[in-house]
């Protein structure tokens, strides 16, 4: 029902004149006064995800326009300093021909690069508009009102975002040095009659990791009609010894979504695209839910460029391990805490974190607050490029005198 502001005035006049009493009620004047009371109680009670502050925003803020990645450090979202593979860019232009033209609505070309890669079937695989899309599909296409999904404290807030906007109930298990407890978390989702259990590894904010084995066991351990989605952002990050082949363990649990992006390493954050392996059956239903045309054209032609371009991967490892080094080091100097991480961002403890976020802001250099993940004392912070760690490292150790 569309209702005029004047009318709608009229309305409470008439309402508050006892005259018009049985043509309108107060529930329906009240609904349109405030439209969020239309809104489902679980969307209303959704907090946003908080993004990493964009550098534009912080050159508007500072009056210095176009600075651009010279000038201001972002060092808030992960994103890959060394930008994206040539030929993944070569590859985005190129598409750019046939901008007219819905994409692929199947990604044929993308999925046979994975099919490959992987040495699984065509239909053992899903595309999502990043990862971000296939987290949420998830969620959408298996739980619902009253349902249970449980999660990590401190881990990626897209997972409650997810549970809360189908109306199914989030539940948060304790974590232990900040990483994931999968004992715990496994009793907690038993026992409560969960249906799908979110893990990132590893995690982000806090960079924590658990080992295959370690996940191999809680698989085990798990009964199989509990879905677990593996969110595994960051593993080409992972150093050579704490690798795992959890893509074959798909065959062993048909309850297992493995979850990976083309936004950190690949260096393709802008074009939306990630993908989801796991058993037929379920790719089906999160084929269901998605929009017919999720990935875009451009993002598609990327994404298998940069599938084939391993040497740029390499690239991106290399220039973490030192990256983190550099940082690492930086921070322990300044006598600065931090939470050992297996990803690209490292979180490190401080007084007063959002004081010093805003110094930081001053200098040119953002970093992300993580108070909104239960850690008011910490700041994350992304490895960049070495003369970007640097001027993180001096811009801190400013802003802590
Ligand atoms: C960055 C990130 C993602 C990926 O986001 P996209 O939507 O693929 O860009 C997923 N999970 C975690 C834990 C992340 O940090």
């Amino acid at each position: 029902m569309q209702r005029s502001i004047t009318s709608h005035l009229v309305a409470v006049f008439w309402q508050l004149s006892g005259m018009a009493s049985s043509l309108i009620s107060w529930d329906e004047i009240w609904v349109f006064m405030n439209y969020s009371e239309l809104a489902p109680a679980y969307i209303r009670a959704i907090a946003p995800y908080i993004p990493g502050k964009p550098i534009s925003e912080l050159e508007r803020e500072l009056g210095i326009p176009n600075m651009g990645i010279g000038g201001i450090v972002k060092l808030a979202s992960n994103e890959n300093p060394l930008g994206a593979s040539p030929k993944a860019i070569a590859a985005a232009h190129a598409a750019l021909d046939q901008i007219s033209l819905y994409p692929d609505g199947n990604g044929y070309a993308l999925k046979a690069a994975l099919v490959k890669r992987y040495a699984v079937e065509f239909e053992q695989v899903f595309l999502g508009n990043g990862s971000n899309d296939l987290l949420e599909l998830a969620a959408r296409a298996f739980l619902t009102v009253g349902d249970k999904g449980v999660y990590s404290d401190h881990a990626f807030a897209v997972y409650p975002l997810a549970i809360q906007a189908v109306g199914a109930v989030g539940i948060s298990v304790a974590a232990r040095d900040f990483g994931h407890d999968l004992d715990a978390m496994r009793k907690a989702a038993v026992e409560q009659g969960a249906k799908m259990i979110f893990i990132a590894n590893p995690n982000n904010p806090t960079g924590t990791f658990v080992s295959g084995n370690t996940l191999l066991e809680f698989l085990r351990a798990l009964p199989a009609n509990i879905l677990v989605v593996l969110d595994e952002a960051y593993n080409e990050y992972l150093p050579v010894e704490c690798r795992y082949d959890s893509v074959s363990w798909v065959k062993e649990f048909p309850n297992l979504i493995i979850s990976r992006t083309f936004s950190k390493a690949y260096g393709l954050a802008s074009l939306r695209v990630g993908y989801a392996l796991g058993n037929a059956q379920i790719m089906d239903m999160l084929n269901r839910v998605r929009q017919p045309f999720n990935v875009n054209s451009m993002a598609q032609a990327a994404a298998v460029a940069a599938l084939q371009d391993t040497e740029f991967v390499q690239q991106t490892f290399a220039l973490n391990l030192r990256g983190m080094k550099q940082i690492v080091d930086g921070l322990t100097k300044l006598g600065l805490e931090h939470i050992p991480s297996y990803g690209n961002f490292v979180s490190f403890k401080i007084k007063d974190a959002t004081r010093i976020y805003r110094r930081l802001l001053e200098s040119g250099v953002i970093v992300r607050p993580i108070a909104n993940y239960a850690m008011p004392d910490y700041l994350r912070v992304s490895i960049g490029l070495e003369s970007q760690n640097e001027k993180f490292l001096s811009a801190l150790q400013q802003a802590l005198t």
